[in-house]
């Protein structure tokens, strides 16, 4: 089957099969995190949607909207080689009216955490999840848990506005030597690279631990030991029902996150983990 480029809803109506959907929502610049996730929704659906859409409403004024990176050639040959069915790539002016007024707020737990490094962000990220699911009409969506807030946000609006889509996380893609893939990895110099390996190192050594104290104060350990290079903006222990901070004696679920510049680039990565296991 050719893959089918959608510019807005008339062409998605026109490409639509009689089966069920999957939706993959994606900023493009695709990578092998990318890639497992459209795996997972060609195993699940009869036809799979990727979006390609660098959505201006999720980034603040002194973030890298303009310099994000657009590869969308090179992302159509990576949906091709999946069996990927439609690409959807609006543009902002197609999503965006110049009057528009109505948006989604993410409450309270869009402002924990890395929500409290990014005002707006997750209420710009649920808008445009949401025009999405209305405009495609998937019937499942696929996440990485390498965004942990957001896929607990989406799950969150999947309840709160009684959305009839199921939403299924995808375990994060790494390197061999543990970094998360992100389309930001390629703003890294070697420097930065290495120093971007303490995130995942301070994870891992996190969670080795049992307690929250202790868990806490060794993946800091590792984080601090990479000195000013790496310029740490959060390491948070949370319930991922709500992004709130976990006390000593919580058991159940638990996600480690952390936020931190390495050079230039912001990066985010997290780990799961279960707390006093019965
Ligand atoms: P982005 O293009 O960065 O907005 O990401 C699109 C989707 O891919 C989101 O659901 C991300 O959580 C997911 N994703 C990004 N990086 C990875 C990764 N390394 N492993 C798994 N999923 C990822």
């Amino acid at each position: 089957m050719e893959l089918i480029v959608a510019r807005n809803r008339e062409d998605l109506v026109k490409a639509r099969h009689t089966g069920t959907v999957a939706l993959v929502p994606t900023m493009g610049a695709l990578h092998e995190g990318h890639r497992s996730l459209i795996r997972q929704a060609r195993v699940r659906a009869d036809q799979v949607v990727v979006s390609v859409f660098v959505n201006p409403l999720q980034f603040s004024p002194n973030e890298d909207f303009s310099r994000y990176p657009r590869t969308f050639d090179a992302d159509l040959d990576v949906c091709r080689a999946e069996g990927v069915d439609v690409v959807f790539h609006p543009s902002a002016e197609d999503m965006y009216a110049p009057d528009r007024q109505v948006s989604v707020s993410a409450g309270q737990m869009g402002q924990v955490v890395e929500g409290a490094f990014r005002p707006g962000h997750f209420d710009g990220m649920l808008t445009v999840v949401l025009k999405l699911f209305h405009l495609v009409q998937p019937d499942l969506a696929v996440f990485g848990q390498k965004d942990a807030q957001q896929l607990a946000l989406i799950r969150r609006m999947v309840a709160d506005l009684d959305l009839p889509i199921e939403i299924l996380g995808a375990p994060t893609v790494r390197e061999p030597d543990g970094l998360a893939l992100s389309s930001r990895n390629r703003y890294l110099s070697d420097d930065d690279r290495r120093v971007a390996l303490a995130l995942s190192r301070a994870l891992r050594t996190g969670a080795a631990e049992l307690t929250p104290a202790r868990i806490r104060q060794a993946a800091r350990a590792v984080l601090d030991e990479a000195g000013p290079a790496l310029e740490v903006d959060y390491l948070a222990l949370v319930d991922p029902a709500t992004f709130a901070e976990v006390s000593e004696d919580y058991s159940g679920m638990a996600v480690l996150a952390v936020a931190a510049k390495a050079g230039s680039t912001r990066l985010i990565d997290n780990v799961t983990l279960t707390l006093n296991p019965a």
